[in-house]
């Protein structure tokens, strides 16, 4: 790797959004922040204060300082989605204890600034590891979160259900509706057959009131374990605040369709099409690491298989976003996570299971993929070094 480039390290945890033609990764877990985070510090404060911007132009990361009032205290686990030139983030894990977050701050990725959209209050559930997306309803936008891992909750609503983890973290399938507007809490009303308490899934909007979600744990019942699932859910915003729930449990005839096998900590994007299209990436099973990828058709919840190098798929804990490069090229970025666990021993005979980072080159890959007779194909994978090359730019600006 050429000498003097800025490189983003390893990371977990994080979501990576994309604003024009660049991504944005903020927080996550790395291995240069300290192994617990103190609740709020001058010196937290300025850790979190840096985001880090991979520009499609030139191939290459750079580390910004951020400005504004505070970064958001969360950095592992947040909720997080885009709104025009902004990224929202709520919520997220505090970096020590059973300790979450539930303010919603937003990033303007034009000037750097942080500002507090909405400060810490009992009205929701503090957590991370769940989903965010925004939607909208009768031309009013409104953020969507659904579950997720967190503290012992002030408010229990009573349409929700709240699971104690046996590690004392609350499991829930709570549900927030924000009026961005009036920046006003809303209680949605939930119809249909919406998830049991669930974590670690990955959520997409498809439509302007409409979202897809597959995977996750889940906790029910009495079982205070969690089970890993297939489970496609799609939520859609009515006009009288309603979150209409609807789920598709694997597939109809078994033997004639694939269907994905469970996971969590695994990743989606959305191609943005005449049907629109999810790509999922990795995840983890419940025998490891998945070490798959798939597209779902969203108007006939098809999947199938695309054929990607492990380098790629083999890892959990990631991010994946897409950009549109024409109407039939769409280049995916996935960056960091987790490699295969392994067993470390600790001493006295004992071993604990660790999950290793994903390391360069592999931290930043690049996939190309082109709609050719109809189907999305995969035409060229890059990693951390091919993107800085001179050929990468070439391929950019032709
Ligand atoms: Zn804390």
């Amino acid at each position: 790797m050429s000498q003097g480039i800025y490189q983003l390290g390893r990371i977990t945890h994080h979501s990576a959004l994309v604003v024009g033609e660049s991504v944005f990764v903020w927080g996550g877990e790395r291995p240069d922040l300290p192994q617990a985070l103190d609740h709020d510090s001058l010196q937290k404060r300025k850790l979190l204060s840096t985001i880090n911007r991979l520009e499609f132009r030139t191939g290459r990361w750079s580390s910004h300082v951020t400005r504004g009032t505070s970064p958001p205290l969360g950095p592992m686990g947040y909720f997080c989605t885009t709104r025009n030139n902004e990224i929202l983030f709520f919520g997220g894990w505090c970096g020590h204890d059973i300790c979450y977050h539930n303010d919603v701050n937003s990033f303007n990725s034009l000037t750097y600034e942080w500002s507090n959209i909405i400060p810490t209050s009992d009205a929701v559930m503090k957590r991370g590891f769940g989903g965010m997306v925004c939607l909208e309803s009768m031309g009013t936008e409104y953020l969507f979160m659904i579950g997720g891992t967190g503290s012992t909750p002030t408010t229990y609503q009573s349409q929700y259900q709240y699971f104690q983890l046996d590690t004392g973290h609350i499991h829930t399938n709570e549900q927030n509706l924000l009026n961005i507007s009036t920046r006003q809490w809303i209680v949605p009303t939930i119809s249909g057959q919406y998830c049991p308490p669930i974590s670690g899934f990955a959520i997409q909007k498809v439509t302007n009131n409409k979202a897809i979600m597959f995977g996750g744990s889940v906790t029910s019942g009495d079982n205070r374990n969690d089970v890993i699932v297939n489970t496609v859910y799609t939520c859609q915003l009515q006009s009288d605040s309603t979150i209409h729930w609807e789920s598709v449990k694997g597939p109809v005839v078994p033997a004639s369709v694939q269907w994905p096998m469970e996971r969590r900590l695994h990743a989606i994007t959305g191609i943005i099409s005449d049907s629109p299209t999810l790509v999922m990436i990795g995840g983890e099973g419940k025998d490891g690491l998945v070490n798959d990828s798939w597209l779902l058709n969203t108007s006939q919840y098809q999947w199938s298989k695309i054929d990607l190098p492990e380098s790629v798929t083999s890892r959990d804990t990631h991010s994946l976003s897409s950009i549109m490069m024409s109407p039939d090229c769409v280049w995916l970025v996935v960056v960091g996570g987790g490699a295969a666990t392994e067993w470390e021993d600790v001493g006295r005979g004992y071993k604990e299971p660790f999950s290793d980072y994903i390391t360069d080159p592999n931290i930043t890959m690049l996939i190309e993929l082109v709609l050719r007779e109809g189907e999305w194909k995969v035409s060229e994978v890059l990693d951390s070094t091919g993107l800085t090359t001179e050929a990468y730019q070439h391929k950019y600006q032709s």
